[in-house]
């Protein structure tokens, strides 16, 4: 039989470019709370606050005390790779913000309800916008009383792709995705007063202090149990051990720590906070490599809690991996791993209780 005569390319409209990439960003409402939480994060915010509702279906809203934005920038706010953090994509080398592809919340209008409260540092008004498929909608920004900062609400997340709509899981399973993200940066952003609760609920879920430690930032996220357990862990490895993070050298490798010992982790899942030069990602070769330590030091409590503030030069850290960010690539990770490896079993073997297990074991 012959063949169909070739089919014709043309190419795709701008929205439906949109929709598409808007879905790699924006799996579900925890990964759209993720980049607003980065954002109000690189903005400078001391204190941030989430509410949710419907498991952040129905709404996310999320209000911080950051810089603010300029109202000259709000029409722009939306579109595809606009961005204050990156000019140059040599700057990625040493990108110390957690955003810099603009996309996040371009993605986010394509997909919801999104209005944006914002009060520039410096400014004497507060301004209101609502955005639609990255556009500003008419009649454009309108002065209110605010104070300085922004508030970025998200209803009705995937009103427009049902097919995403129905691969979400229950309100109660979404609604912990969430607080497993704000737990996270939760417990490693020190300094920042962040909460997360439902919205109705006068109690927070997550409630941190600026003023707070990292251990109280762990019992008031995963709990007395967990903070009282931990032993801190601290490493440094291949460029020197003075204050600064080296810039040089085969690693360069600094990490601090919170680690469970052996009275916490019988049954209950494997917990790992894990920052790579302050971005938070996931490394399952780490992951299953301290899994394996712990199972064979302490069989009993083979099911860790382990906070990880990894430093590397970031010449070594590849940030842009993924849209997501989820993950990073960094070079020597065989060595950096085992040098973790080998301080936390170290940090295990010295502490009382793993002593006795093994001498009793
Ligand atoms: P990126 O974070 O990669 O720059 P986003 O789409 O997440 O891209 O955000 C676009 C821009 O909007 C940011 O570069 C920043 O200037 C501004 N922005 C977003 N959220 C906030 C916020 N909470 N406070 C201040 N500025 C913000
Ligand atoms: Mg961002």
């Amino acid at each position: 039989a012959a063949a169909a005569p070739p089919p014709v390319i043309r190419k795709l409209d701008e929205n439906v470019v949109n929709k598409i990439a808007a879905g790699e960003v924006i799996q579900r409402p925890a990964s759209a709370l993720k980049e607003m939480l980065e954002n109000s994060l690189d903005a400078g915010s001391t204190q941030i606050s989430v509410t949710v509702k419907e498991g952040g279906n129905k709404l996310l809203q999320i209000t911080d005390n950051g810089s603010g934005i300029r109202k000259d920038d709000l029409p722009i706010l939306c579109h595809r790779h606009t961005t204050s953090k990156l000019r140059q994509y040599e700057d990625l080398e040493t990108i110390s913000t957690l955003g810099f592809r603009g996309e996040a919340l371009c993605s986010i209008s394509f997909v919801s309800h999104m209005s944006v409260t914002t009060m520039a540092r410096g400014a004497q008004y507060g301004y209101r916008v609502t955005f639609k498929d990255s556009e500003m909608e008419p009649p454009g920004p309108r002065p209110v009383a605010a104070v300085p900062g922004t508030t970025i609400t998200v209803e009705d997340l995937f009103y427009n792709v049902p097919t995403r709509r129905k691969a979400l899981k229950s309100a109660t399973e979404e609604y912990g995705l969430i607080l497993d993200v704000v737990g996270r940066y939760a417990v490693y952003s020190t300094g920042v007063a962040l909460t997360c609760r439902r919205q109705g609920d006068s109690r927070p879920d997550i409630s941190t202090t600026a003023a707070g430690s990292r251990v109280d930032a762990v019992r008031s996220v995963y709990g007395t149990e967990v903070a009282r357990e931990l032993l801190p862990l601290c490493v440094s490895a291949g460029g020197g051990t003075g204050p600064e993070v080296p810039v040089d050298g085969p690693m360069g490798l600094r990490v601090e720590g919170l680690i469970s010992g052996a009275n916490y982790g019988s049954g209950k899942k494997t917990v790992l906070v894990l920052f790579i030069n302050g971005r938070c990602v996931e490394c399952s070769p780490l992951r299953r490599c301290l899994e394996g330590l712990y199972g064979t030091l302490l069989p009993k409590a083979a099911r860790p809690w382990i906070f990880l503030d990894v430093r590397l030069p970031p010449r070594q850290v590849e940030v842009n991996m993924h849209p997501t960010k989820r993950e990073v690539g960094f070079m020597h990770q065989v060595e950096v791993i085992e040098e973790i490896r080998r301080a936390v079993e170290s940090k295990l073997l010295a502490s009382n209780e793993c002593r006795t297990f093994a001498t009793t074991a």
